[in-house]
């Protein structure tokens, strides 16, 4: 019993010091973001919530008020970055060569291929997971969770740690929550019990609706403070 414990505190150990020096690496990159003076968001979601489906959206709604450049994070293909760069943003491809999560020194691997001074906001699309994605943060202002109807209503209760970590929610699919037999007032309400502060969006970037909301709420972050 109590060689299994110690073994257990070793882990939370390595655990600990393995995201301190992520956290170190995403400071660097922070630092980096704030002197070239652009934003920065990280998409985080299941795969098929809609993520690339949002990124695309809001490229080509977005594309003339502002320079926007992606950093498509996936295990394998360049599949995404290919539909962003058609959306008309500057695409950079992260292949993650199996690992379930992007961490910061990946991005900073990234961003070198990228001109950060010519633009106003980085996308950073996380590789779907909802859950080591949660505790890496990688240099963003802001980490923005997307959840599906389709994926049921259950969801913040299930996965509580990347509801907390994140600053807005997107409910997508809107269109498909009926059929789906998902309670969208479900999701909006167990989120907000966990995270107060969540700032949420219910859309569909399949139509189109309810995202005008989502791009004022980026254009203010842009927008630079006086
Ligand atoms: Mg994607
Ligand atoms: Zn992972």
């Amino acid at each position: 019993m109590k060689r299994s414990g110690s073994r257990r505190r070793i882990v939370i150990k390595i655990a600990r010091r393995m995201l301190q020096a992520n956290d170190d690496v995403a400071a660097t990159n922070r630092r980096a973001f704030a002197a070239a003076g652009v934003r920065v968001i990280n998409i985080l979601g299941s795969p098929g919530a809609g993520k690339t489906a949002l990124v695309e959206r809001t490229v080509r709604a977005l594309r003339r008020r502002m320079k926007i450049a992606v950093v498509e994070g996936d295990i394998a293909t360049s599949r995404d970055a290919e539909r962003v760069a058609a959306a008309g943003a500057m695409a950079v491809q992260m292949n993650t060569a199996g690992a379930c999560h992007l961490n910061a020194g990946m991005v900073a691997q990234a961003i070198e291929g990228i001109p950060l001074k010519k633009h106003d906001l980085l996308i950073i699309e996380n590789v779907g997971n909802l859950v080591c994605t949660a505790p890496f943060d990688l240099g963003e202002d802001a980490k923005v969770l997307v959840v599906s109807t389709p994926e049921g209503d259950d969801k913040p209760a299930k996965y509580p740690a990347i509801f907390r970590n994140s600053n807005v929610l997107i409910i997508n699919k809107l269109d498909l929550a009926k059929a789906a037999g998902c309670d969208v007032r479900r999701i909006r309400r167990e989120a907000l019990e966990l995270n107060p502060r969540l700032i949420v969006f219910e859309v569909s970037c399949r139509t189109g609706r309810g995202l005008d909301g989502w791009y004022d709420w980026l254009t203010k972050l842009v927008a630079p403070r006086r």
